[in-house]
């Protein structure tokens, strides 16, 4: 009976682990120390079997993979992480830059508190990181406004910007720590075969795999040495066990595995190859993306919405911002051609000058909150404050990437042995920095849905078990897919009648505290 193991493949190179397991938690064994040693590299045909292979090392495989990690119940699996893009192995020792990378995530504090959970936010606590506690957007018809405070809802901040080259070092560094799961990488999935159900016996089997596991951990008092062929995971018993799903590698290697995990982005192979369509469309612009300098330090999220798109500058750091500008793709390529000179002036007149006047403060007069306060109660804080010019940007300091966007969400997030996490289940409009929010949130719900199968003695392949898995994340995804959209393209429209309307809007949003709260809470994921 093997007890646990810690491996990492470095293409050929074999490293093992071997725990020491002394304290039991929950039926369960805690690591108490580790040491490592390398062996050999053969490959036994055991070994290319696992209960969960994570398609995927990116923010949200590696978060999965955390997850599993960090719950005395799903630690028993055997899980490998797969990642074709040599860069992902690097991401995962990357120490930071002296200028930000310019692919940055804003980070809910429902994310915030997963990251706690899964050991990977005191990592980005002690590295670069920019919390932001207020966050302003108009357009520009310069009619309206709204300004958000972390304060009108009790909070210190209302999010944090994080480089996403960090996420990943700080989920990679927490999976290290704890040991768990085989890092495959580089090496692209280049099929997935699933069979076509999962029988019972297979349910059975892996309960009393699991079970069996726990159970020798509990007996375990000193430190033990690991032993291939564990119960399901023997090259024998997987014979039996032919309803499993097969991760075929370049170059070959084939996995074998209870579920597979489509954590490969948002031109999933997996999503594919299971046959789960999706729909959507292309919002025919370009995200430009890169890190500035700006007058003065700050520690709010701007955002004005143009005809062609908004554009946002976050705070990363310093006296350091971090632009997305959602523009046209001709406009893309033009602002990314240009000087670098030329490119600062073009974005302060676009934040301040092109298309129309700043929002005067004077407009939201007849919702004098003095007004407003009898008829919804007490106002949040930054219902009375003036609208605030952003900063200058004075340098450009990094490249400039583009990036074409696109709604995408598939149609269904699971089938028989494979669930869809992140980008590769849905690809929303980056204007209000929820995509990998939501993907943090799919990895949080996946975990909890295999321990409480493994608690029931489930299969963790099983359809019926994953639905479950995908019921909870419909509920919260759609939603915010819908707003998403919807914002984009109430704002994507110029048309006088429409301009009048958004106006409207953003000052209701300004001036009516409940409307205000409830949407500040939505978009921090409470
Ligand atoms: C301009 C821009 C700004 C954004 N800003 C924010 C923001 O502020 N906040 C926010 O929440 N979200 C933001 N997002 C969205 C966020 O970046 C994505 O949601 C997130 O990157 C998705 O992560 P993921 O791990 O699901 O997929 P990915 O990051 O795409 O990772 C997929 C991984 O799978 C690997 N892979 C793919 N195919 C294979 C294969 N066949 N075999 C093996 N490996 C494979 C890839 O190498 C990659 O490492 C933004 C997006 C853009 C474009």
């Amino acid at each position: 009976m093997r007890r646990a193991t810690i491996r990492v493949v470095i293409p050929v190179v074999r490293w093992q682990k071997f725990r020491c397991l002394s304290q039991v938690t929950d039926g369960v064994p805690q690591v108490s120390s580790a040491q490592e040693r390398p062996t050999n590299t053969s490959r036994e045909s055991g070994d290319d079997q696992f209960d969960v292979v994570i398609v995927g090392g990116g923010m949200v495989g590696a978060a999965v993979g955390c997850g599993l990690a960090s719950s005395a119940l799903t630690r028993s699996l055997r899980v490998a992480i797969v990642d074709g893009n040599p860069a992902t192995k690097e991401k995962y020792n990357k120490k930071s830059d002296a200028v930000p990378d310019s692919r940055v995530s804003a980070i809910t504090p429902a994310t915030v508190r997963f990251l706690k959970d899964v050991g990977a936010w005191e990592n980005i606590q002690r590295s670069r990181h920019a919390p932001f506690d207020a966050m302003q957007v108009w357009d520009y018809s310069g009619l309206g406004y709204t300004r958000y405070q972390a304060a009108d809802v009790g909070e210190d901040f209302l999010g944090y910007v994080v480089e996403n080259n960090l996420l990943i070092s700080s989920l990679a560094s927490a999976l290290e720590r704890t040991g768990f799961a085989e890092i495959i990488c580089p090496a692209t999935v280049q099929g997935v075969q699933f069979p076509a159900k999962t029988s019972s016996s297979s349910a059975r089997n892996l309960f009393e795999n699991l079970s069996e596991r726990a159970q020798s951990h509990i007996g375990a008092s000193t430190c033990v040495r690991e032993q291939k062929n564990v119960g399901q995971t023997s090259p024998n018993s997987f014979a039996l066990n032919d309803d499993w799903a097969q991760v075929m590698l370049e170059g070959g290697r084939l996995l074998r595995t209870r579920l597979v995990v489509g954590a490969d982005g948002g031109r999933s192979r997996v999503r594919d190859m299971a046959g789960l369509e999706t729909r959507g469309w292309d919002y025919n612009q370009h995200a430009l993306i890169c890190t500035v300098r700006v007058g003065y330090h700050h520690s709010t999220a701007w955002q004005r919405f143009l005809p062609t798109g908004p554009l946002a500058l976050l705070p990363v750091g310093e006296d350091m911002s971090n632009i997305v500008w959602s523009t046209t793709p001709e406009k893309a390529k033009e602002l990314k051609a240009m000087s670098k000179e030329d490119f600062v002036t073009a974005v302060n007149r676009a934040l301040t000058e092109d298309f129309g006047p700043l929002p005067s403060s004077r407009m939201g007069g007849p919702f004098n909150s003095k007004w407003l306060t009898p008829l919804f109660g007490e106002m949040p804080p930054s219902v009375s404050e003036p609208f605030i010019a952003p900063p200058p940007v004075t340098a450009c300091l990094s490249d400039r990437l583009s990036f074409p966007l696109s709604l995408r969400h598939a149609t269904k997030y699971v089938s028989n042995r494979v669930a869809l996490v992140g980008d590769a289940a849905h690809t929303v409009h980056p204007l209000a920095g929820q995509g990998v929010n939501l993907g943090f949130g799919d990895a949080a719900t996946l975990v909890e849905t295999l321990r409480e199968g493994i608690k029931t003695g489930q299969d963790i392949g099983e359809l019926a078990l994953l639905e479950k898995y995908e019921k909870e994340r419909l509920w919260a995804n759609l939603p915010m897919m819908a707003v998403l959209d919807g914002f984009q393209r109430v704002f994507g429209t110029d048309f006088p009648l429409l301009n009048i309307a958004r106006a409207g809007g953003f000052n209701a949003v300004q001036y009516i505290g409940p409307l205000k709260k409830r949407i500040i809470s939505f978009a921090m994921g409470s």
